[in-house]
């Protein structure tokens, strides 16, 4: 297969600034606003070619497809692709270990790999996900591309605000570049140096997670800096937790900052962003022409109605150096595959609105902390700190959400504690007790917020 493959249009490389006038609405227009049955069409050939790839190069694919019954050669349709067996996390970490160093779903030889990244997970094995050259280049385009969707252009001054020590969001900014962008890479810093950083170069634009956006922001007010007039970022992307799609939250943020923020969506053995919104800000624009995404029921398996919430499974369409091939995120997304205000027409991930770990399941009700989440942040007598526990006592489940009122908040705390109670059991069904805090008693997370204790396992061990 690897011999009669055509051969490919290499993507401009990462040096070379894409010459777009700084007035044209899209990166490629006519990738971005073809119809929905030329991406079909578009994804299907695609599909065909990377999982024959796979299947000639990568000894794990050969093995379980054959195992399966199934063969490339068979697919005639995107949805015959539900007949491949699933991958997850675990599957990556096994076959590392059993293959070093990049596992046996590697579909090239080490010497084509020129780039690697890696995620710890909660396991703390780290995860290798390799890439060729021309694998790097096709990603970096598909960052600038969506880059210039939410508005960042050559005039901006970009300041990239993520760890580079391996991370796949840190490349991400060579897509900045790309577009012509002045790039500033700032990783995470402490944060007097990062504020420092940006009112120096006066940044217009940054990208870090939500739950950073908001403390950088409380820090800055702390030490008399004002990010809305005293800073000029008018731009910020979050990724990595669900609140940079919660409208509630991204509020608050945009309010502090008076700034727009967009979110992203990024996958540590994919892309540092396989997703992000553009200026409209309805949803997260896929991207279509690299990942095929599933949804469907976690427990059958079975693809779930179009719009409807269900796990998300992935399945690259271009990598030559480790294809994924129905990769389950663990992710409870849903999507929306109408024309966007802006005139895209890829598919929008309309939220990441939890992920299966961090579901919790409550008298058999299903929760997940971006619910209490959405409630705590539109209600500004709170500030917006939160934290959910579970307890099981006399075997039934019980969840406390703790919240903090803002500071010189002038009711009774038994009243707020009653509207936020309320507010749950509206959105989720479920009967919390609710403690008030306090200002400033939970612990800031600058990074990624651990928002859920749960304590059930120790009713067994104690
Ligand atoms: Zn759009």
């Amino acid at each position: 297969m690897t011999n009669d493959t055509p051969p490919r249009t290499p993507a401009t490389p990462v040096t070379a600034r894409g010459a777009r006038p700084a007035d044209s609405p899209y990166w490629d227009p006519a990738l971005e606003t073809q119809s929905r049955e030329d991406w079909a069409a578009m994804k299907l050939e695609l599909l065909k070619e990377s999982l024959a790839h796979a299947y000639a190069n990568a000894p794990y694919y050969r093995r379980s497809f054959d195992e399966a019954g199934v063969h490339p050669d068979d697919v005639t349709s995107l949805t015959d692709l539900a007949r491949f067996p699933t991958i997850d996390k675990s599957v990556l970490r096994e076959r590392q270990t059993a293959a070093p160093l990049l596992g046996d779903l590697a579909a090239v030889p080490e010497e084509e790999v020129v780039y690697v990244s890696a995620s710890s997970g909660s396991t703390g094995v780290p995860t290798v996900s390799p890439f060729t050259a021309e694998d790097f280049e096709a990603w970096m385009d598909y960052e600038a591309r969506q880059f210039w969707s939410s508005g960042l252009r050559p005039s901006d001054r970009y300041a990239h605000s993520l760890n580079f020590s391996l991370f796949i969001g840190g490349p991400c900014v060579l897509g900045a570049q790309k577009i012509g962008a002045l790039s500033i890479h700032a990783g995470t810093v402490p944060s007097e140096r990062l504020l420092s950083i940006l009112e120096t170069f006066q940044a217009t634009a940054m990208w870090t997670t939500p739950s950073y956006a908001w403390y950088l922001g409380e820090t800055a007010l702390a030490k008399g800096i004002d990010p809305k007039t005293d800073l000029a970022i008018k731009k910020i992307f979050v990724a990595g937790e669900p609140g940079g799609s919660i409208p509630e939250t991204r509020a608050r943020i945009e309010a502090l900052w008076g700034a727009d923020v967009y979110d992203y969506y990024g996958l540590s053995d994919i892309f540092g962003a396989c997703a992000g919104m553009c200026e409209e800000k309805d949803g997260l624009h896929w991207a279509e022409d690299h990942i095929h995404v599933e949804v469907i029921d976690p427990e059958t398996g079975e693809p779930v109605a179009p719009g409807g919430r269900g796990e998300m499974v992935l399945t690259t369409l271009k990598k030559r150096a480790r294809p994924l091939v129905r990769f389950r995120t663990g992710d409870i997304v849903s999507f929306n595959e109408d024309t966007c205000g802006c005139g895209r027409t890829s598919m929008r991930l309309m939220g990441v609105h939890g992920r299966l770990d961090d579901m919790l399941v409550i008298r058999g009700v299903n929760i997940f902390p971006s619910d209490v989440e959405a409630i705590v942040r539109q209600d500004h007598d709170f500030t917006g700190e939160y934290r959910l526990i579970v307890t099981r006592e006399n075997h039934l489940d019980t969840l406390t959400v703790e919240a903090e009122k803002i500071h010189g908040f002038n009711g009774t705390d038994d009243e707020l504690a009653a509207r936020l109670k309320s507010g749950i059991k509206t959105k989720t069904g479920v009967g919390a007790a609710v403690t008030i805090l306090p200002a400033e008693t939970l612990p800031r997370e600058t990074h990624k917020a651990k928002r859920v204790d749960d304590r059930r396992g120790q009713v067994w061990t104690a």
